[in-house]
């Protein structure tokens, strides 16, 4: 599996459509200072269903969408499609590529879409949780965030590694089935009460 393209229109500096084509290896985005390259991670993450702001270098969601220069108008809305290369089979659906993207409207609605198919961000959460691209995005390690992985405690360390190993996900279904349970066996309490009332 390895990220083919990424296309961004209207996000952040991005007010035309911008593609990078990504081949097996590594890539590197030089430029100036201000010049967008932390944009370029900042529309990874975001398309990936980052969810925070302030991850993203900004106040509010909205602060994605390209805000006007000088020369240009602001736009109404910001889009970054994905394109993972998948024919190792490691993202679980049957295609050999696969396109995620996502839009965000000034208005404050959003669509997300897998293959161009419109979707929920869950599923594109649950999509990428196996392949160590998962929710908390650990694998993109911002400026200055070494420092805080390296001062993380251990437990915030087992964290990063769960997630790598994609165990996050079944610790979370783990926690939301015992809350369930939970909530089952109060009903089953209440109901013992209504049945001993009855006799
Ligand atoms: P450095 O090398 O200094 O880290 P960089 O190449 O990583 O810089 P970025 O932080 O990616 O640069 O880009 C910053 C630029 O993006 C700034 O000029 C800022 O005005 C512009 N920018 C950020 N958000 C928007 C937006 N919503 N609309 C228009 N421009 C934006």
């Amino acid at each position: 599996m390895h990220l083919k393209t990424l296309t961004l229109r209207g996000f952040k500096s991005f007010a035309s459509a911008t593609t990078l084509n990504f081949e097996p290896g590594i890539t590197c985005v030089v430029g100036p200072n201000g010049s967008g390259k932390s944009n370029v991670v900042d529309a990874l993450a975001w398309v990936m269903g980052e969810q925070g702001a302030k991850s993203l270098r900004g106040g509010k969601m909205e602060d994605v969408i390209f805000a006007g220069t000088s020369g240009r108008p602001p736009l109404g809305r910001a889009e970054v499609a994905l394109t993972i290369d998948n024919s190792d089979g490691a993202l679980p659906i049957e295609y050999s590529e696969v396109t995620i993207s996502r839009t965000l409207f000034r208005n404050g609605g959003s669509e997300y879409a897998i293959n161009g198919r419109s979707c929920r961000l869950l599923d594109i959460q649950d999509l990428l949780s196996d392949s160590g691209l998962g929710r908390e995005m650990h694998v993109i390690v911002g400026q200055g965030q070494l420092d805080a992985v390296l001062r993380a405690t251990p437990e915030e360390r087992r964290g990063f590694i769960e997630e790598a190993a994609g165990v996050l996900k079944h610790r979370k279904r783990k926690e939301k089935a015992l809350r369930k349970l939970d909530s089952m066996q109060g009903n089953l309490t209440r109901l013992g009460d209504l049945t001993a009332e009855i006799r």
